[in-house]
């Protein structure tokens, strides 16, 4: 097998945008494009935020093209979680398919995934009215009355942000003290559009092509009831796809790859790009940008090495 200039963890924005600019460096980048390929647009429809697109592009249409672009210029593909990694010799190594691939570097671009609640319903109405992005979704919630489960910073953000767009938001919270920080808490509690339901629980969203409304489980007397609503935003946390890292590169207290400098890590020759160091802005053009980064980063440092 031979050793490559660089291996790319991961096919979200940044893993394709670090793949386009490796492989037009003419670095070869071998992309362990994971079992998700595409990252977490796959699971929306119409993203609206992506400069050089109008109208709007549908999440998978935009990660095709990306992908089109990228091996337009040669990068290689391999549809399949790394299994392992080991950074503590060189070459690098990176497992997958059984396959042990050897690389003088390695970007990590493995993203993170939203935590969701686990019902069915709300994996049959994702990007139909079941969101986990604000920021992305918002916009079309003019006017609509919406919920938002968590009681976390996240949570309290997005529900702020909804304000700005919804006629109502509603945090849905399992306990009766919020987690978010006090100042997010005190915005959100003097926010007239926001109100709050506590020591509940979502049980069921409800609607078949598109939602119209929860179910909602009071933990405490266990009564249900049912609330009439066209949004359900879902800010219950991340986890960053991290697993595989463990003891190979510095992660921080949450789980996310430390970024030391630049794009760069604490061990040389491996980089890191997108959501699976970014818990603050979590957007695909970030994703992006920081994917482009990451790949000039690798550049300069194969030429060092070479
Ligand atoms: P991801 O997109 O998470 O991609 C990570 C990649 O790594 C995936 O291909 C995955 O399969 C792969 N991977 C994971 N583990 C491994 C492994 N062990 N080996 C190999 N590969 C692995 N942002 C916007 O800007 N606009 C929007 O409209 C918008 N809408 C969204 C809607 C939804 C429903 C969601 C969930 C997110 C949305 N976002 C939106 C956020 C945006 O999708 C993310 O910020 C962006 O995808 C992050 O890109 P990434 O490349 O860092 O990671
Ligand atoms: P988080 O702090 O872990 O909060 C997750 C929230 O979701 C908690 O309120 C939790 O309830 C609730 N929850 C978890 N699982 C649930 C389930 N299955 N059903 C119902 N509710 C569930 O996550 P986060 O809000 O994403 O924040 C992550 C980190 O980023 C935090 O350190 C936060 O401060 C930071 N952050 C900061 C900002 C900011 O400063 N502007 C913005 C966003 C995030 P419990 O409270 O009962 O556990």
């Amino acid at each position: 097998m031979p050793v490559h200039d660089v291996i790319i963890l991961g096919s979200g924005p940044a893993g394709l945008t670090a793949a386009i600019y490796a492989a037009r460096a003419d670095l070869h980048p071998v992309v362990i494009a994971g079992r998700q390929s595409g990252g977490q647009l796959m699971l929306t429809s119409e993203v609206e935020n992506f400069p050089g697109f109008p109208e709007g592009v549908m999440g998978p249409e935009l990660m095709d093209r990306m992908r089109q672009q990228a091996e337009k210029f040669g990068a290689e593909f391999v549809d399949d979680d790394a299994s392992a990694v080991d950074f503590s010799e060189r070459p690098l190594t990176v497992i997958a398919e059984d396959i042990k691939y050897e690389a003088r570097s390695v970007i990590i671009a493995t993203g993170a995934s939203a935590r969701w609640l686990g019902l069915p319903s709300e994996a049959r109405l994702m990007g139909r009215g079941v969101s986990s992005c604000a920021t992305c979704d918002g916009f079309f919630f003019r006017n609509k009355d919406v919920v938002v489960v968590g009681g976390g910073d996240t949570a309290l953000e997005e529900a702020i942000f909804l304000t700005k767009f919804a006629r109502s938001v509603t945090m849905i919270h399992r306990r009766k003290e919020l987690r978010g920080s006090k100042i997010m808490q005190d915005r959100a509690q003097n926010n007239p559009k926001i109100r709050f339901v506590w020591d509940s629980v979502v049980c069921d969203v409800l609607g078949s092509d598109h939602v119209q409304g929860v179910k909602i489980e009071n933990l405490h007397n266990k009564q249900t009831s049912e609330l009439t609503v066209d949004g359900v935003f879902v800010a219950i946390g991340y986890t960053p796809n991290t697993k595989i890292l463990e003891g190979q590169v510095e992660l921080d207290e949450k789980g996310y790859v430390k970024v030391n400098d630049q794009s760069r890590t604490n061990v040389e020759g491996v980089f890191v790009a997108g959501d699976v160091e970014d818990y603050h802005y979590r957007q695909a053009i970030t994703a992006a940008g920081a994917g482009c980064r990451a790949a000039m980063d690798a550049e300069v440092y194969i030429e060092g090495v070479a």
